[in-house]
C-alpha cells in the first residue's frame, strides 16, 4: 500500500541514488552548493501537474488516490534532499481514523424502555454500558431551552444522559439526525459520549444505557521529511495539504476536483522549498516539512502530527495554502492568516524587505480562516502557526469546484511567491528572529 525502500529504488533509479546521498554524505553534498539556489520552477510544474491531475481523482484523504499521491510525495521529498524522520516510514507518516456510527441503542428510564424515536446518542468510542450512578443526568425542562443545554452538555467533554421533556416532542427529531451522524475522530481520541432520552423524568430517575457503536478503522498517511539543522531543538515547519474533495457534481462532465490551487499549490511550494533549503546546505534551526493529509476531513493529518512532536520547540510554522492566483491586494503580494496573532506576520514582512514582494494581514476576516486550515492545530499549542495564501477567496469561482484545474493558476506568481517565502523565512531559519508564541486562549474553537 505504501512505499517501500526498494520499491523506491526500484522505480526510480535516480532517486534511489539521492535517498542514498541524503543519508550518507550529506555534508560533502551541502557543500557543492553554498550559494542560494532559485526556486526550481519546473519542479513546482511537475509537482502541481502531477497533483492535479486527473490521475489523482481529486486526493480524498480516504481513497486510494491519495495513497498514489503519497506515494509520488515521498519520492518528491528525497529527491529534494530530505531525510525521513524518526517515526515515519520512508516520509510516510502512517495513522488512523476512526469513524463511529450510532445506532439506536438501548435506553431503559425508571423501568421502562424507550422507544427507537425517543433516543439519540453521540459516541465518544467503543461502547456504552451505564447503570444509575454512573454518568451525570441532565434534566431539560418543558420551559428550558433543548438546544442550548444539549449543545453546552455535548461541548463540556464528560459523560452524559440528558433526558428531555416530552413537551419537546417536535424539535427532538432534528437533535436525532444530527446526533445520528457518523463521526470521525483520531484513532486514538476518546471523547465524551452524550445520550438524549426524550422522556419526562426528574433527576433521581433510575436508567440503563447500552449501545455498541460501529467502528471501522480507516489508515491514511502524512508525507514528511526532515533536514537536520545544528540546532536540534528548535524547528521551522513548512506544510501543506496534499488531499482534496475527491469527486464532485459534474461541470460540463468533469467530476473530478483536481484541487490544483487547493493545495497542490502549496504542496508544490513545500516541495520546492526542500529542495531550496537543501541544496544550502545545513540550516541553523531544523527544518520539518510536512504535506498533511485529511485537511478536508477535518484536519486529522496536522492534528496526528502535532502530537508526534513538542510543539514548544516549534519556533514557527509557515502553512502553505492556495497561492495559485494574485492577491487581490495586487501582483507580488500575500496574505497571512492571524496577523496579529504572533509577531510572525511582522518578522515575515521585515525579512521581505526590498525583494519587491509584500506580505500583508488577511483581507478575509469574517471568513476566520486562521481557523481553517492545518496551522490552527498548532496555533492551539501555542505555536506561530499561519497559513500564507494568496487567493482571493472572496470571488474565486474555482474553490472547492471540480473547475479548480491547473490552467487557472499564474505559474509565474506560483513561483514568485514561493520564492518570496524562501527569502521571507531566512531570519526565523537562520536563527535571527524568532516569533512570540500564540496565546491559546485567543484561538478560536
Ligand atoms: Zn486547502
Amino acid at each position: 500500500m505504501f512505499v517501500r525502500p526498494t520499491r523506491v529504488r526500484g522505480l526510480h533509479p535516480t532517486v534511489g541514488a539521492l535517498v542514498f546521498l541524503a543519508a550518507s554524505c550529506a555534508p560533502a553534498a551541502a557543500s557543492v552548493a553554498q550559494q542560494t539556489p532559485d526556486v526550481d520552477r519546473a519542479l513546482v510544474e511537475r509537482v502541481i501537474n502531477t497533483l492535479a491531475s486527473d490521475d489523482m481523482g481529486g486526493r480524498d484523504a480516504y481513497s486510494p488516490y491519495a495513497v498514489r499521491a503519497a506515494e509520488f510525495l515521498a519520492r518528491e521529498f528525497a529527491a529534494a534532499g530530505l531525510q525521513s524522520p524518526a517515526g515515519a516510514e520512508n516520509y510516510l507518516q502512517r495513522f488512523s481514523t476512526r469513524t463511529l456510527t450510532a445506532g439506536e441503542g438501548r435506553v431503559i428510564v425508571n423501568g421502562r424502555p424507550l422507544f427507537p424515536n425517543q433516543i439519540a446518542m453521540r459516541l465518544g468510542g467503543g461502547s456504552i454500558n451505564w447503570r444509575t450512578g454512573d454518568v451525570p443526568v441532565i434534566i431539560v425542562g418543558p420551559d428550558d431551552d433543548v438546544l442550548t443545554t444539549v449543545t453546552s452538555v455535548a461541548n463540556a467533554g464528560f459523560d452524559a444522559l440528558v433526558l428531555i421533556d416530552e413537551a419537546h416532542r417536535e424539535g427532538f427529531g432534528s437533535l436525532v439526525q444530527i446526533f445520528r451522524r457518523p463521526v470521525r475522530v483520531l484513532s486514538d481520541a476518546v471523547g465524551a459520549a452524550v445520550v438524549l432520552g426524550l422522556v419526562t423524568a426528574g433527576p433521581d430517575a433510575t436508567y440503563q444505557v447500552s449501545h455498541t457503536a460501529s467502528d471501522v478503522m480507516e489508515p491514511i498517511a502524512n508525507v514528511v521529511g526532515v533536514l537536520p539543522g545544528r540546532r536540534t531543538d528548535e524547528f521551522v515547519l513548512f506544510s501543506s495539504h496534499y488531499d482534496h474533495i475527491g469527486f464532485e457534481r459534474p461541470l460540463f462532465g468533469d467530476s473530478i476536483g483536481n484541487g490544483a490551487n487547493d493545495d497542490a499549490s502549496g504542496t508544490a511550494a513545500v516541495v520546492a522549498l526542500a529542495k531550496h533549503f537543501a541544496a544550502r546546505g545545513t540550516p541553523e534551526r531544523t527544518l520539518l516539512f510536512a504535506a498533511f493529509t485529511a485537511e478536508e476531513a477535518g484536519g486529522f493529518g496536522s492534528r496526528h502530527y502535532s502530537r508526534q512532536l513538542d510543539a514548544d520547540q516549534i519556533v514557527a510554522m509557515f502553512n502553505i495554502e492556495m497561492i495559485g492566483k494574485p492577491a487581490a491586494s495586487g501582483p507580488n503580494t500575500a496574505w497571512i492568516t492571524g496577523f496579529d496573532q504572533s509577531t510572525f506576520g511582522q518578522i515575515v514582512q521585515q525579512a521581505a524587505n526590498g525583494t519587491g514582494y509584500r506580505f500583508v494581514a488577511d483581507p478575509y476576516p469574517s471568513y476566520r480562516l486562521f481557523s481553517r486550515s492545518d496551522n490552527v492545530t498548532l496555533a492551539r499549542l501555542g505555536v506561530p502557526a499561519h497559513s500564507i495564501s494568496t487567493t482571493p477567496i472572496d470571488t474565486d469561482p474555482d474553490y472547492h469546484r471540480v473547475s479548480d484545474e491547473v490552467a487557472t493558476l499564474d505559474m509565474a506568481h506560483l513561483v514568485s511567491t514561493i520564492r518570496a517565502i524562501a527569502r521571507a523565512a531566512e531570519t526565523i531559519v537562520s536563527g535571527a528572529a524568532t516569533p512570540t508564541r500564540v496565546d491559546p486562549a485567543t484561538v478560536e474553537n
